[in-house]
């Protein structure tokens, strides 16, 4: 993506005229007198050999690699200050400069930092080494530690300006996309909703994006980059009293006052979709992500600001459900509402009261068949009910933030369900699903440690499986719990390859231990030699870093044939046998260990 354009600077910079200015100076005591001698110093120094001695004496490189760029511009600006000619401009392009330096990341104390080393820098060439002082040397750098000191309050006065800007933003407004928040946004409605007059109506968008995982990866800048120019190309589609907030991340909720006809609010929806799917298209080809809208209208829908955006909600759910861009709010979507919303509070009471259970799915060696493994799967037999599909109860646990628990409690069954696997002369090791907010609770790894001692089995006799997704390093956190993790003894896993970045340099520099091609990959091998020849690739790469190989979905000998000849060190699927409970597992280990365990089956 285009990353050149520099992020539009929105701060309030304190103004500075000529009476600001004369203030200014008269504070500091900067009078005709200093101005004349730091005008006589620049006769003896140049600016640019006073920049060149002012960058030498800190180590500009130390700063990060963000920043350094707009401290340097700052320094060799700073070093012109014996060119001034007492207008406003220098000091204005010296606080344009700074606040770029701030807002990229500078610490609050630089100015002050760099005003001294260039008075040092003065005094060294005023006087260099000598015992003797001219009463002009001595005036001359009076006069540049007045005017050092004038500019490093004015400096001060921008940055504490910059900070209070962000705190009102954080109160009331984005600080980057500079249009109302969520907060905000609630106010706003009311009062809108409020002064909705009769035959009036108002309507209310909420848009969302998925973005690809290559959206997820940005740095926060570009990151920051995207959203301002979707909020901008959003903004340009609207009327002028149309209000535009952002609700979070990717998420924004567009107020439509004074509305003659509810299909203004479809025809505003699908506007908002196109406009997105355009700029990214023309800005942001490389971007995936898929947006959707949902919208309501008052006073029919609701006519009450948390009723109306329930609606609205409702309505980009079902967007979303059923693939559209767009779906407004009707009655029949509000029934399926609440099913959806009975569907929630039973998987919550499942989960309180343990109904879940956790299968088993053998692993098994290549080319021996034998067993070597498990993968725990969450199963949930309701009374009289469809089967609930794990991905469903999953989507529902992270939407009312239960996956911690989910993830606690599969590992607390996991570690029972090993003891007695080892009771029944089962040695294997058993693979847990984690999900990447897990990596974010410091407190996992030692409730690993605890679980598995409570049960007298070895942390390493569990592998804990991640996705790539959830392993590309948001924050520092998320790689070091891997390592304490793995500390802990548990293996780790990359699971689904090849579905999500299938960067090899993740291989490279994640510590893992195994690698499960997904199903997707594997159930093509044996179609088209291209395929075959993807994984091959991934399985000779995966060597080379030292992981193990398991392929999963494994549903035919014809596979299981291609997978061998690549090398490929377990499998997984219907061909051996798919998840079953504890008992039938041991059942199925027991009833294969005369036939399986030394001579393949094949
Ligand atoms: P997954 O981790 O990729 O698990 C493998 C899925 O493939 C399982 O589906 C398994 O039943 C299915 N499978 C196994 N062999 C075959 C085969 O030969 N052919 C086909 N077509 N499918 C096969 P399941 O149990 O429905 O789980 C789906 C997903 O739900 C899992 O995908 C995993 O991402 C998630 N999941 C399941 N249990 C848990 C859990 O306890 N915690 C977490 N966080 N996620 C879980
Ligand atoms: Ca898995
Ligand atoms: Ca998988």
């Amino acid at each position: 993506m285009n990353t050149s354009a520099p992020l539009p600077v929105r701060s309030p910079y304190p103004l500075i005229d000529e009476d600001t200015l004369a203030r200014l100076l008269l504070r500091y005591r900067v009078g005709q007198s200093e101005q004349a001698a730091v005008r006589a110093f620049g006769r003896i120094i140049s600016s640019r050999d006073l920049a060149d001695a002012l960058l030498s004496r800190f180590d500009l490189a130390e700063a990060s690699v963000g920043v350094e760029p707009s401290l340097r511009a700052f320094c060799i600006e700073l070093a012109r200050i014996t060119e001034w000619d007492f207008t406003p401009a220098w000091p204005i392009r010296m606080v344009a400069l700074w606040s770029e330096c701030y807002l990229s990341g500078a610490v609050a104390e630089f100015p002050f930092v760099a005003i001294e080393a260039l008075l040092a820098s003065c005094q060294q060439n005023l006087f260099s080494d000598r015992a003797m002082v001219h009463r002009l040397e001595l005036d001359i750098l009076t006069a540049l530690v007045r005017l050092g000191w004038c500019l490093g309050g004015l400096l001060s006065e921008v940055s504490i300006d910059h900070e209070h800007a962000f705190r009102l933003d954080a109160e009331d407004g984005d600080a980057v996309l500079g249009i109302p928040n969520r907060r905000r946004f609630l106010t706003l409605l009311a009062e809108r909703l409020s002064g909705l007059a009769d035959e009036q109506i108002l309507g209310l968008l909420v848009l969302d994006i998925e973005w690809g995982r290559s959206v997820d990866v940005l740095a926060m800048d570009e990151r920051d980059h995207l959203r301002l120019a979707l909020s901008d190309a959003i903004r340009a589609v609207l009327r002028s009293n149309d209000v535009l907030c952002t609700l979070g991340e990717d998420q924004w909720a567009i107020i439509l006052p004074e509305l003659l006809h509810p299909a203004q609010v479809s025809l505003a929806g699908n506007k908002v979709i196109d406009a997105c799917e355009v700029l990214r298209g023309n800005n942001f080809p490389g971007q995936r992500g898929r947006f959707h809208a949902g919208g309501a209208w008052a006073p029919e829908h609701a006519d009450d600001p948390l009723g109306l955006i329930q609606a609205a909600r409702s309505a980009l759910a079902a967007a979303k459900t059923a693939g559209r861009a767009f779906d407004h709010f009707s009655s029949d979507l509000a029934a399926r509402g609440q099913s959806d919303a009975g569907f929630e509070s039973e998987v919550a009471r499942a989960l309180e009261s343990r109904q879940f259970q956790i299968f088993l799915q053998p692993q098994v060696e290549l080319p021996s068949r034998r067993l070597v493994g498990a993968e725990a799967l969450l199963r949930w037999h309701r009374e009289g009910q469809a089967i609930a599909s794990p991905p469903d109860i999953l989507a529902v646990l992270e939407r009312i933030g239960l996956m911690g628990e989910l993830s606690r409690w599969v590992i607390q069954q996991t570690a029972q369900v090993l003891a007695t696997l080892a009771h029944a002369g089962c040695e294997v090791a058993v693979s847990v699903n984690l999900v990447a907010d897990d990596l974010n609770d410091p407190e996992l790894p030692l409730f690993i440690g605890q679980t598995c001692e409570t049960w007298r089995v070895p942390t390493s006799r569990m592998c804990f499986e991640l996705t790539e997704g959830s392993l590309v390093p948001r924050d520092g956190m998320s790689k070091h719990n891997l390592e304490v993790l793995r500390v802990g003894g548990g293996r780790l896993a990359l699971d689904d390859f090849g579905t999500g970045y299938s960067s090899m340099d993740y291989l490279r520099r994640l510590p893992v231990d195994e690698l499960k091609l997904d199903k997707s990959f594997v159930e093509r091998i044996t179609l088209t030699d291209n395929d075959r020849a993807i994984v091959e690739l991934m399985v000779r790469i995966a060597h080379t870093f030292g992981l193990d190989v398991v392929a999963e979905g494994v549903e035919d000998v014809a596979t299981e044939t291609v997978l061998r000849e690549m090398g490929c060190d377990r499998a997984q699927g219907y061909l051996y046998a798919p998840a079953m409970s504890v008992e039938q597992f041991i059942k199925w280990w027991g009833a294969r260990r005369e036939g399986a365990l030394d001579t393949p089956v094949l």
